[in-house]
């Protein structure tokens, strides 16, 4: 989905979109969040040359819980501001440049062409927390039998720690 500069009109110009499945699928094919669907909205405000850009993206897809290992549905609202600068993007301001200041972020746009996807994905994958978990409290794997324990209770006494490693390494010691 592309936004062209030039043709729009001075001040604000509002759009919204939302991702086909198959865009989707193409966007996040190599990120470890599947089966997203979003809207997006926002807006363009053009004074002269000068362009801000306002996206919201909301919306949902699937994550593994990095303790029980399961499926679990992530929710993202998220919105961000961008200063457009016309142009090459210059490496020398490259440092700068810093993606996790939300205020105000900038991009450089040639030929006019503002590519919207890029962005959209780069907001969701930037929502996605480090260790995401299907819920605070998740019990996880038992480290024993490896069963989840948010659906069971094996009875299996283990310690405070819980990780599905523990649970992997011990299959491949069995194994050995
Ligand atoms: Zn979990
Ligand atoms: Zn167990």
């Amino acid at each position: 989905m592309k936004i062209f500069l030039k043709e729009l009109k001075e001040g604000k110009t509002d759009f919204s979109y939302t991702l086909e499945d198959k865009e989707s699928e193409e966007l996040f094919k190599d990120s470890e969040i599947k089966r997203v669907n979003l809207n997006s909205s926002g807006w363009i405000q053009r004074k002269g040359l000068d362009y801000i850009f306002y996206l919201h993206v909301i919306g949902s897809g699937t994550l593994i819980c990095a303790r029980c290992l399961d499926e679990f549905q992530f929710f993202f609202n998220e919105d961000y501001t961008y200063n457009i600068f016309l142009g090459k993007d210059p490496s020398i301001s490259k440092k700068e440049y810093n993606i996790s200041d939300r205020d105000v972020a900038s991009i450089y746009v040639e030929n006019y062409e503002l590519n919207v996807l890029p962005l959209i994905k780069e907001i969701v994958l930037l929502t996605i927390p480090m260790k995401p978990l299907c819920k605070d409290n998740c019990k996880g794997l038992c480290p024993v039998c490896g069963a989840n324990r948010n659906n069971k209770n094996c009875g299996h006494e283990t310690k405070e720690t819980y990780s599905p490693f523990t649970y992997l390494l011990k299959r491949i010691e069995k194994k050995e």
